[in-house]
């Protein structure tokens, strides 16, 4: 078999009749707008939101179409990428009958969805590298697993998976592979935006909460066929993208410069702060990083975690996570956060 989106996708999203709200059914320029039960006298705010916003947030998806070469028709944009997460579920996985392969350790939030969903999940752990367990995948997919998540660089260990090994899912697996770029911005590997073409079953996740330094907007993209591009407009919720996110998400994009000079400064920080922990004799491992953040296992993780707390600085304690075990998750902060960082961890072990 081959990829067939709908044979993917459940009966009840393929006959859906979406619901056609007042500014699908006219887009056009008029003088009086009188169709959707709007405030006509204004906001009381100095800038207007009496008027419902674009549905498909044609203005912001233009701006991100020349950002990374992708046309319009290809990009989802979503309440975080959180919102593409969930409607990936329920366009394709039926509850208590369809299942999803996670590769742990990941993003927690593929599982959360997942259960709220009521869909099960087959977990094969990433090897001791923190790379694709090619064949423990293969073997984990059925006639019922519709979606394998694979999430590069990943979260919470940072490093990026092999270019290769995504291929060979990709080409091998007939449902959908979504790959999360979240961290794309701070990795030397290229994203597989320009791959799109060649691969009908890819969802790419990125968003504007880390590099951008936006995630209070809460806007997250989905990069995909028209086809599936398609699907998420049927059934996201009307509205799902307010007006002030996509009218301050137009004005952040147009300064693409600023976040490209915080994203080599990230990477610069993030080298002087591996460096520097790998001068403590307790750090026992430092994963190489992809993302702005560092995966340290080092002696009492628990306890260090508990310490840093204390004296205000909070790390994420990932030393209970399976292939993580007495390790930190470190986010790269700015000079002055990683030198906080820094002094208090070797005052703890002195
Ligand atoms: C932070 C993060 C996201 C971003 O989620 P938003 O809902 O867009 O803020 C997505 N995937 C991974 C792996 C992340 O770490």
């Amino acid at each position: 078999m081959s990829f067939n989106l709908d044979f993917l996708l459940r009966e009840n999203i393929k006959n859906l009749h979406p619901y056609s709200s007042a500014r699908d059914e006219f887009d056009g320029e008029a003088s009086v707008m009188l169709d959707a039960n709007e405030n006509a006298y204004g906001s009381p705010l100095s800038q207007s939101f009496n008027r419902y916003p674009d549905p498909l947030q044609l203005a912001v998806k233009q701006k991100l179409s020349t950002i990374k070469g992708v046309p319009a028709d290809h990009i989802f944009l979503g309440n975080g990428s959180d919102e593409a997460i969930d409607l990936l579920f329920r366009a394709f996985c039926r509850p208590g009958i369809d299942n999803v392969i996670l590769l742990p350790p990941t993003y927690g939030m593929y599982e959360v969805s997942a259960n709220i969903n009521d869909v099960a999940v087959r977990k094969v752990t990433l090897t001791a590298d923190y790379q694709l367990d090619i064949d423990g995948i293969a073997a984990a997919i059925d006639a019922h697993t519709k979606i394998i998540f694979i999430c590069s660089p990943n979260n919470p260990t940072g490093n990026s998976i092999r270019r290769q090994d995504i291929e060979t899912i990709l080409v091998n697996f007939d449902g959908i592979v979504v790959l999360d770029e979240a961290y794309i911005n701070y990795s030397k590997q290229s994203s597989f935006l320009p791959s799109l073409v060649e691969f009908p079953n890819l969802v790419i996740l990125q968003t504007l909460s880390k590099a951008w330094g936006l995630a209070a907007l809460r806007l997250g993209m989905a990069f995909a066929s028209k086809e599936i591009i398609q699907v998420f407009n049927k059934i996201k919720p009307p509205y799902n993208i307010n007006q002030a996110t996509q009218t301050f998400a137009i004005e952040a994009l147009e300064r693409i410069d600023t976040v490209n000079a915080w994203i080599r400064e990230t990477v610069d920080e993030r080298s002087l702060l591996v460096q520097q922990l790998q001068r403590i004799p307790q750090v026992q491992h430092i994963t190489p990083s992809d993302a702005n953040f560092v995966l340290v296992r080092l002696q009492d993780a628990r306890e260090l975690y508990r310490y840093l707390v204390s004296k205000g600085i909070i790390v994420r304690d990932r030393s209970t996570v399976t292939l993580c075990e007495g390790a930190l998750r470190m986010t790269v902060g700015t000079p002055d956060e990683n030198r906080a960082l820094l002094s208090q961890i070797e005052e703890f072990y002195t």
